[in-house]
């Protein structure tokens, strides 16, 4: 099982604070006519946030993720990250058995005893991230205190966290939201001025914003989650929060209670979207207006060219994003406003209206919002309208080309270093590709 189960109701997603109760529409802001939200509830096809793990574990070699979980859980984190079985993992799953599910065994013992193991085999690791799952809910086990048990017993030489990923409470990103709030009491307390950039990137995309931002004059960067586990920024009063992924709410609240201020803008996808971004960090440190201009007018220019051939392909097309990735309205903005795609739905798992008003505000007028999902009826839309582009996860694409349509899977686009003005092209290309094949096949 790779997606969520049907049982899983809605409102063990985490809402957000200020999304009103209730199926009635309402209205969400974006255009001169705000769109209309239409919340549903029912059966999800997303990924559970034992997935994020494939990204993170990338980003912090010395970290180790140990997910407590069953077979199932095992599989889904092998075949999304399968390339790993030829390398040392850095990722693994304590499966329990019918005995502890049962209440029979000792978990807790078997758990400290599988641990000691991966440590005295593994001495490189230096954070150790315990990650719950279905299972592991069900039982109660529980996992905050074996964490603490597990670093009195390492004596300082391992950290062990203990976050969830289980697709009972978190849906696919809301993982790296649970592992960054699991660093969060880690971090040290101090008021220097700095750009705290929250949320997973590519590292070369991460050094490419750094040197940005330093010909901009601004000299203190640094990013959460960091290379190095133990290596974590400091949080104060002087941190600016830049959020790089739309799928972060707990963290970026936290960090804000811990006297970080948050940067409100779009974020950092397409030219139109990166430019925003860094020109919101810059206006926050009050940096000279030209010298931000002077260092990205020459790489909008250079983002719009790369854009233009799959702009091409993508105009006029019409597109339905199911909700999955929580990256679907900044894409449907980028999509709409830069390729000249129709928005015929956009869906997102939940809505933040806090961290979502300024991709909101920059949505065609009447853009239709869709917030949750009851798979069936959102199905039966989609094959009425008959999108040119359907972006959905692993598990409806098959289907939907069965019956015809163009699909992008949308865990491709967390894979992707898909953020900044430099990457707009490779973007725009994602989602361009699929369209091109099916007319290559067409005519062949
Ligand atoms: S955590 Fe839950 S939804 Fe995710 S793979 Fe394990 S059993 Fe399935």
């Amino acid at each position: 099982m790779v997606v969520m189960p049907s049982s899983v109701t809605p409102s063990s997603v985490t809402p957000s604070s200020d999304t009103p109760a209730g199926d009635a529409a309402t209205r969400a802001g974006g255009g001169d006519a705000p769109p209309e939200v239409r919340k549903e509830s029912g059966q999800r096809e997303v990924f559970c946030g034992l997935t994020s793990i494939v990204w993170l574990h990338r980003r912090m070699p010395d970290a180790f993720f140990l997910v407590v979980g069953s077979r199932t859980c095992a599989h889904l984190i092998q075949s999304a990250a399968g390339v790993m079985i030829f390398a040392e993992p850095r990722f693994g799953t304590a499966i329990l058995g019918e005995r502890d599910l049962a209440g029979l065994a000792d978990a807790n013992e078997e758990l400290d005893r599988l641990v000691r193991d991966l440590l005295e085999r593994r001495p490189e690791i230096r954070t150790l991230f315990l990650v719950g799952s279905c299972p592991s809910e069900v039982i109660k086990l529980d996992l905050a205190r074996a964490a603490e048990r597990l670093t009195q017993q390492m004596a300082g030489r391992v950290r062990v966290l203990n976050y969830t990923g289980s697709g009972i409470e978190t849906t696919f990103t809301q993982g790296e939201d649970q592992a960054l709030m699991a660093l969060l009491p880690h971090l040290p307390a101090s008021d220097e001025e700095q750009l705290l950039i929250v949320g997973t990137l590519a590292d070369a995309v991460e050094d490419r914003f750094t040197t940005l931002f330093e010909r901009m004059g601004l000299p203190r960067v640094r990013s959460l989650p960091p290379r190095r586990s133990t290596d974590l920024p400091p949080i104060g009063k002087g941190t600016r929060l830049l959020l790089a992924q739309p799928f972060l709410s707990a963290t970026a609240r936290a960090l804000a209670h811990r006297g970080g201020q948050l940067i409100t803008s779009p974020y950092p996808f397409g030219v139109e979207g990166s430019r925003l971004w860094m020109e919101a960090a810059a206006a926050s440190f009050n940096l000279d207006p030209a010298a931000v201009a002077g260092v990205l007018d020459p790489l909008v220019e250079r983002g719009r060219r790369a854009i233009e051939p799959h702009r091409q392909v993508l105009r006029g097309k019409r597109l339905f994003l199911m909700p999955d990735s929580q990256m679907e309205i900044p894409l449907a903005r980028f999509l709409a406003r830069e390729c000249g795609m129709e928005l015929v739905e956009v869906g997102v798992p939940y809505l933040d209206r806090q961290l979502m008003a300024a991709e909101q505000a920059l949505l065609p007028a009447g853009t239709p919002l869709s917030e949750g999902q009851d798979v069936e009826r959102q199905l039966d839309r989609v094959r009425a309208e008959r999108p040119d582009l359907v972006v959905c996860g692993l598990g409806l694409a098959n289907p939907l080309e069965a019956e015809g349509l163009a699909t992008k899977w949308s865990i491709e686009l967390v894979f992707s270093p898909i953020h900044g003005c430099d990457q707009a092209g490779e973007l725009a290309e994602l989602f361009a590709r699929p369209l091109r094949r099916r007319e290559l096949i067409s005519f062949a």
